[in-house]
């Protein structure tokens, strides 16, 4: 067996703010008349007597303070009161008050004010009395059901109603009446603690509901529960709790009326916590000890200008409804949902979220605490940036525009500066680049008052830089193969970075070919794999390759080419000894000055220039020390003994293959 509290149970807003009145009035031992009791409720009124807060009727009181209830009083009475010279202490509800504004407005329209309330109940009286023309209570269907005008009516509702009883009178006065106005001005609190008990009954085998016999909002709340197929019991105080309810019962609902004090209700949580005992049912007893926990929760204390947290209930386009474990749910009206812009408040939030809420006020004019999780999302947002800045620790943000002189960056909601020094390691022109990207960055300079804060992605990147280079100089060995990025090229090689250390590919170990400068190969940025070729680590400098790791050309050689074979070449280098002929990229031979004419050469150049495809015979081949020696001079005899033989052969009627067989296949 269990027993479950239901939500928002006992004082309401209104009847909780007339008691702290009340309360410091005997805290400062002034004596006060109520005009009738303060509330429904006579074991507290009984209390109070005791410190002199005694209630009276009208005509009784002749001196002193007059306390007005929380159902209100009409304009007269008031005026009646301040005549005898009393001083007035108004505890009216400001929800009722704004009861008798509406009325008082629907009246001074010239239309027939309806109440739909409970004939005879102060608050009612207090609401006719605010009305200069015609007004009909109407308490339930039938007398919706036997009421006419042709008057335009206007109608109000007692604040303590059941949305059901609302409901079919108003269908059954719309379907007859010209309405002017309907002001639904039921009290949310008295919706929140009917709802919750409802759900709280539905689910229950035994019901109670504490209250005052003669409090009208706690006779609702009991036929409420009643309603949903609870066996109710409506109590005033714990003695009337009998043994015999609870026999065979799994699960007791308690809730109780807004004129409930604490003091009763927990009397009843500690009342069945003895009637379980003595029923010697110790899981009962157990539940019954969470339940008190619950209750207390329930009532825990809320104070202004602080984050709880809370789950999101209710989305609508003007509010969010938030459940911060207090007597009645908190409002988020929807200008303190999100800094961020948005076309629907459920793309911030959703029924069921935890989330994170500053408070407002405890009771806006209405009773409704009000919270902002814009607020909540800002200081935490500052708490967290202030930590970081003490810490050092990164934080993350996203680049959301260029600004003058940088950048400005998203961090939870609040905007910091990146300078465009302190973007990255090196110059970006452009800054446009990092619009949208998620940085890692350090705050380096805070001012709360300010609104200022000052972010560095360069800092970041020196220290993961640093830690990089220590790694890579701890574990980098000579032969290893390994991944970088080419960062910097000059005439004489590429700069690699291999982890926060930057080798050199020198231009003669970027290919097995000559080239003239490294961008033929690489480019800046380009990802490349490398050799490690030296490493000093004394002097900080590592030697990379990029040819190492590719196939040396001159590996198979003697495979590719023959001795005696004739080849295109081109003409890569003269020099005064003759003529280097590139035959393929990584490959080249000599063709030495006295083989590149039968002629005598005195100079190369003479005859030959940089870029000259030329033919060329290989004389011979030393792939060991990677040489090969050429002949132009002998390609130019095979050609010329060629063209003879052709030329013969032509003449005789006869083929050079006939003549000569494969001659020139062999070679
Ligand atoms: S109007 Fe609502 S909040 Fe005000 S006293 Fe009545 S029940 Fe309580």
């Amino acid at each position: 067996m269990e027993l479950i509290i239901a939500d928002h149970s006992g004082f309401c807003f209104g009847v909780s703010k007339a008691m702290k009145t009340i309360e410091n009035l005997v805290e400062k031992k002034q004596k006060a008349y109520t005009l009738g009791p303060i509330i429904h409720n006579p074991q507290e009124v009984e209390r109070l007597k005791h410190f002199g807060i005694t209630a009276a009727d009208f005509y009784d009181i002749k001196d002193g303070n007059v306390v007005i209830r929380t159902h209100g009083v009409g304009p007269d009475v008031i005026e009646q009161l301040e005549s005898r010279g009393l001083n007035i202490i108004d505890c009216t509800c400001p929800l009722v008050k704004r009861v008798h504004k509406l009325a008082a407005d629907i009246s001074n329209k010239g239309y027939l004010t309806i109440i739909i309330g409970d004939h005879n109940h102060p608050e009612v009286e207090g609401i006719k009395s605010w009305c200069n023309g015609d007004v009909k209570v109407i308490e339930n269907v039938e007398e919706a059901k036997n009421f006419y005008t042709n008057k335009r009516v206007g109608v109000v509702v007692q604040t303590t109603q059941t949305e059901e009883n609302v409901e079919n009178i108003i269908d059954i006065l719309q379907s007859k009446l010209d309405i002017a106005v309907f002001h639904n001005t039921r009290c949310k609190a008295t919706l929140e603690r009917q709802t919750a008990a409802a759900a709280v009954a539905a689910n229950v085998d035994i019901m109670l509901v504490i209250g005052g016999k003669n409090s009208s909002n706690t006779k609702k709340l009991a036929q409420v529960c009643q309603n949903v197929g609870a066996k109710v019991y409506h109590i005033e105080t714990a003695t009337e709790l009998k043994k015999d309810w609870f026999k065979s019962t799994d699960k007791v609902g308690i809730t109780a009326g807004a004129s409930t004090p604490d003091w009763i209700i927990k009397e009843v949580i500690s009342k069945m916590d003895e009637l379980n005992k003595d029923m010697d049912n110790k899981e009962i007893a157990t539940n019954e000890e969470e339940g008190e926990i619950i209750y207390e929760d329930t009532f825990a204390d809320l104070k202004e200008d602080t984050i709880v947290e809370g789950t999101v209930v209710k989305v609508d386009n003007n509010e969010v409804l938030v459940n911060i474990g207090y007597k009645s749910d908190g409002i988020i009206p929807i200008n303190e949902l999100s800094n961020v812009a948005f076309e629907s408040p459920e793309d911030i939030i959703k029924v069921g979220d935890k989330i994170q809420v500053y408070v407002i006020k405890l009771e806006d004019n209405e009773g409704n605490v009000i919270l902002s999780k814009k607020k909540a999302d800002a200081i935490n947002a500052w708490n967290f940036i202030e930590q970081a800045y003490n810490s050092q620790n990164g934080v993350e943000g996203v680049v959301t525009e260029v600004v003058k002189g940088g950048v400005l960056a998203n961090i939870n909601g609040i905007k910091g500066f990146i300078p465009a020094s302190h973007l990255d390691l090196k110059y970006v022109p452009d800054l446009n680049v990092f619009v949208g990207q998620n940085l890692k960055l350090q705050v380096i300079e805070l001012d709360r008052k300010k609104n200022r804060v000052v972010l560095s992605h360069k800092n970041i990147l020196e220290k993961e830089r640093e830690r990089l280079k220590e790694k890579t100089w701890a574990t980098i060995k000579e032969g290893q193969i390994i991944k970088g990025v080419v960062k910097r090229l000059t005439d004489f090689g590429a700069f690699v970075d291999i982890g926060g250390v930057d080798g050199l590919i020198h231009i003669s170990d970027l290919t097995w070919q000559k080239i003239k400068h490294p961008s033929e190969i690489v480019t800046e940025e380009q990802e490349v794999e490398v050799q490690v070729l030296r490493v000093d680590k004394e002097r900080g400098r590592i030697s990379l390759g990029l040819k190492q790791i590719m196939p040396n050309p001159w590996d198979d050689v003697d495979k590719k080419y023959k001795v005696g074979s004739v080849i295109d070449g081109k003409v890569v280098k003269l020099v005064s000894f003759g003529a280097f002929v590139e035959v393929e990229p990584g490959i080249e031979g000599l063709v030495h000055i006295s083989q590149i004419s039968k002629d005598h050469v005195s100079n190369p150049e003479d005859v030959l220039k940089t870029g000259d495809n030329v033919k060329v015979k290989i004389m011979d081949i030393n792939a060991k020390e990677k040489r090969m020696s050429l002949s132009i001079k002998e390609a130019q005899d095979e050609n010329e003994n060629k063209q003879i033989y052709e030329n013969t052969n032509e003449n005789n009627g006869v083929t050079i293959g006939e003549m000569v067989g494969d001659l020139f296949d062999k070679k």
